[in-house]
Order: structure tokens, then sequence, then C-alpha cells
């Protein structure tokens, strides 16, 4: 025998040797920490590592090229605080109770985060939480009240309201660190770090405004579209044309007149005409002089020179973007401060990371902002993670997945069984590579808010594969969508009527029943007024 067949006899024996060994007794692996980032409202087309032109976001990126990147994630019900509760529980909105913003979470029920604490964790949530009831579940919990501000916000800390004084997407971060600081070392942590920001009404940080208020952004191609072929659509009432000039624009009154804007309907207080002014006041004496340094140049400019009809939309577009994007831009810096923490105190190797936020947005595509509609920007979320001691970096997936899958995922990890009725699957095998041909094929969406509530967007359920989506818009109308994906990325040519797509169109009805059947969707919830 050679010396080379020797020594690989050698090694197999040992191989074999190690692996009874490994039998009998089962190493003991470390239980990962779970640090779950998420934003409100952050499309991905405001993320530079999924391919935007609009902003770069080097530490969100950085989860990313360390970890992977998903590029078919979706809401399983397209708005704030339902997303929450989805991903808490990992059960649809029509098992978990809350089926839009009006509702109540009933945080009695099983979620996530309760079986973590009862399996050893150390268990957190700051930040968001927009679900009106009392976090379960969290060892400790600091949270805005409701949507909270971009300034000064009030926060309750484990039962006790404290104002700060600061932009909120420093404080939350400020007070996560803390957390993470004083945390109970002999357990792992899963921290529910989730940011405000960049929801409405888009406010950056100081030191951002003059950079963003600069800039121009390339306008979509659909935001000047015409809705032909799709009802619900032209039927909404969130556009950019309608956006209001104080809240959103951030004019006073004797900037521009008239309040032309419908804005989606909603609070008086956010319609008003004065409600800048009133955001405005909020702001600490040095806050507001920096603002107003920053503003006066463009309220003196629409003043001297207004745009009017599509020149008017152009300009509240850039608005919007630049605020929404300066917003962005502190999210991300502010996530670097955390993976940095990670970083020193020798964290990163063995912490899963997650950035998602609760659902996509618009950024002027079909002439829109916000959420709700089954279509893509919306529909979607971004969702990147990295968990180096046990997932390969670099690696993109196209795996249709849901925020309804977080849950058992962050179970699997921490080596505890997801209750039966648990809806979501975990995505441990794709991330470590290994799905075979046993992941889903197609994602099931149902949207409720509607006629009550914000932007005018009707019920509707959905189904969408890797290639075709089928929405049928319900309750005071009976409208069904088809789009091919592959053709028709921008989604303006709806299918549903065309000769050539029928077959395809009975192939999705079909499975959109047996989904509904499979995540046991009530027979009446597609009725009127189901809730
Ligand atoms: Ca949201």
């Amino acid at each position: 025998m050679s010396l080379t067949r020797l020594l690989c006899l050698l090694f197999l024996v040992a191989a074999v040797a190690c692996q009874n060994t490994a039998e009998e007794e089962p190493p003991k692996t470390e239980r990962p920490n779970i640090l779950f980032i998420m934003t409100d409202d952050h499309a991905r087309k405001a993320i530079s590592s999924y391919g935007s032109d609009l902003i770069e976001t080097p530490n969100i990126d950085r989860i990313a090229q360390e970890g992977i990147r998903f590029t078919n994630s979706f809401v399983t019900n397209s708005i704030c605080a339902p997303s929450r509760a989805v991903l808490l529980t990992g059960k649809y909105s029509h098992l978990n109770g809350l089926r839009d913003n009006r509702d109540h979470f009933d945080g009695t029920q099983m979620n996530f985060a309760k079986l973590l604490q009862q399996a050893g964790y150390a268990t957190s949530v700051i930040g968001k939480w927009h679900l009106k009831t009392q976090p379960t579940g969290f060892d400790y919990w600091d949270v805005l009240i409701g949507q909270g501000n971009y300034y000064n916000p009030r926060m309750v800390r484990m039962g006790d309201t404290m104002t700060h004084t600061g932009y909120t997407t420093e404080i939350i971060t400020d007070i996560a660190l803390d957390v993470l600081e004083k945390r109970d070392t002999t357990k792992p942590f899963c921290m529910l770090y989730h940011h405000k920001a960049p929801h409405r009404n888009w406010m950056p940080n100081l030191k951002d405004l003059p950079e963003f208020l600069q800039k121009e952004y390339p306008l979509p191609p659909t935001l000047f579209d015409d809705y032909a072929g799709r009802e619900a659509a032209a039927a909404q009432d969130m556009e950019i044309a309608d956006m209001y000039m104080s809240s959103d624009m951030k004019l006073l009154p004797e900037d521009y007149g008239e309040e032309t804007g419908t804005g989606g309907g909603g609070a008086s207080n956010f319609r008003a005409p004065r409600n800048w002014d009133n955001l405005r006041k909020l702001l600490t004496p040095e806050q507001r002089k920096v603002w107003d340094e920053n503003y006066d140049p463009i309220r003196k400019a629409f003043r001297e020179n207004p745009p009017t009809g599509r020149d008017l939309v152009i300009w509240k577009y850039q608005r919007y973007m630049q605020d929404y994007m300066g917003s962005v831009a502190s999210v991300d810096e502010n996530i670097g401060r955390v993976l940095e923490y990670l970083d020193e105190q020798g964290l990163a190797e063995n912490t899963i990371v997650v950035y998602t936020s609760d659902q996509g947005f618009y950024l002027g595509e079909h002439g829109w902002y916000d959420k709700r509609f089954m279509y893509e920007e919306s529909f979607s979320m971004p969702l990147v993670m990295r968990y180096p001691a046990g997932v390969q970096g670099g690696q993109v997936s196209d795996e249709l997945v849901l925020n309804l899958d977080f849950a058992p995922t962050f179970l699997d990890y921490a080596g505890v069984e997801a209750p039966k009725d648990m809806q979501g699957a975990s995505m441990r095998p794709i991330w470590e590579g290994d799905t075979g041909d046993s992941w889903r094929k197609s994602v099931y969406y149902h949207y409720y808010e509607y006629p009550h509530g914000w932007h005018n967007v009707k019920r509707h359920e959905g189904v969408r594969d890797d290639r075709y989506k089928l929405i049928h818009f319900y309750h005071d109308i009976d409208d069904w969508e088809l789009y091919d994906l592959a053709t028709d990325s921008l989604e303006v040519n709806n299918l549903a009527d065309d000769p050539a797509h029928q077959a395809t169109k009975e192939r999705l009805q079909k499975e959109l029943m047996r989904l509904r059947e499979f995540y046991q969707v009530p027979e009446n919830d597609t009725s009127d007024m189901a809730n």
C-alpha cells in the first residue's frame, strides 16, 4: 500500500470515528443572537444593493454582501400594523386578528418572542411598535407612541412615558446600543430594532438636509400613468399630485395660497393648512433654525415661481424624494453604528442580522407614494440577512419568501420547535443553500383596509408565482387583473380579459383557491364588510 493510500485510509477511519462520536454526543453549539432590523416603508428601489441609482446605502449593502439578499421577498398584507402582527405570529391577518391599522393586536396570542423568551433568550423591542396594545414576550421594551415623531419623540419604556430630545433614528439606535451593552451576557439575545423612518412625512436629520435638498431624481416612467384597464388603480387617492402642500411639502399657507391636495384623507391634523407650522413648532429652537435655513430658499423659490399642472407634480415628486432619501440616509448610517458595535464586541460571527421593512413603497411609480396594492413596489419588502457562523456570504436568492417566514426561521435557528399553527416556513434551507425542489412556488396576498382608512385602495387578494400575478379586487367592485411580470415589469398591461391568457388566468384562479384553503381563509372574508 502506498503512503498516500495509507493516509487516505487513516483519514477515512478518523472521519468515521468522528461521525460516530458526533452521533453519540451532539456538539453543543452556541445558539445565535438575533438582531432583527426593520424600517417602515423602505422601498427596495432606495437600497443600492438592490441596484438603486437613487441612493447609496453602504451599511445595508454590507449585510447583503456578507450574507444573502432576496429578490422575491413579499408581505402578506402591505400595511404597517398588519405586517408587524404577521411577523410576530407567523400567521396571516385573518388568523392573528389584525387585518388593518384600526385593529388592536391581541397580545395574549403566541408570538415568536414569547417562545424565544421561554427558551432562555433575552428579548427586547426598541423603536416602532404600532400595535396599540403593550408588547408581550419582551424582557425589555422601549417603543414609540403610535407612529412617533421624527424629532424629539415620546417613547414608552416598560410602561413609563418619556420625551427624548434629538433625531429619532439616532435615539432609537442609542437605546438599542445601550440595551446591548447592558444585556445579560449569559443569554443569547433577540432584539427587534425597529425604525420609524422613512415613514411619511419624511424629515431627514439636520446634518443631511443640505445634501439631500440639492438632489434631483430621475422621473419614473409611470409617473403620469393613465390607469387604463385598471379600475382599482384609477380609484385610489395616493397620488403625488395630491400630496399636501403643508404637511408633505413643508410649505406654509402664505407660500401656496389654498390647499388643493387631498393627501389620501386621514386625520384632520394632517390635513390642516398649518400642519407643517405646528410640526415645526415641536422642534427645539436650534433644530428649527437649521430647518428654516434649509427650507426658506425652497419656500422663496416656490412663491416667486409657483409651478402648475405637470410641473407641480414633478416639483412635488422631487421634494418628496429629497426628504424620503434623506430619511433613508440616516437609517443606513445608524445601522452602520450597530454593525460596528457587533464587530467591536466580537458578536458579529454568531449573530443573525436581518434587514427588512414592514413593506415596500411607491417612489413615484404609477404616480404614487404609499403602499397597500399588490403591485410589486409595495408587495415586495427588502430582505437581506447575515450570519457568518452559519450562512455563506455573497448569496442572492430568488425563492418566494414572505414576512410570514420570519417567526419560524428565528425559532429554527434557536432550536425551538415552531407551533403547528404557525403558517410560515423556516428560511433556513434557503440560507444554507439547500431547498431542493421543496420551497413554495406561489404566494398568497390579502389587503383589507377599505372603505375606511386612508387612500381609497379597494380590498383585494391575489396570487403570484415566479412569473405571473393574478389580483381580485372586491367589496364594491369585482375586477380581475393579470400581469406577466416577465414582459410587463411596470404592471400597466392588464391581461385578465386577453383571450390568449385565459388558461393562465384559470390556472392562477385555481391556485388562489388552493392557497385560500391551505391558509384557512374564511369563506366570508371576501364578502362585504367581513370585519
Ligand atoms: Ca409601513
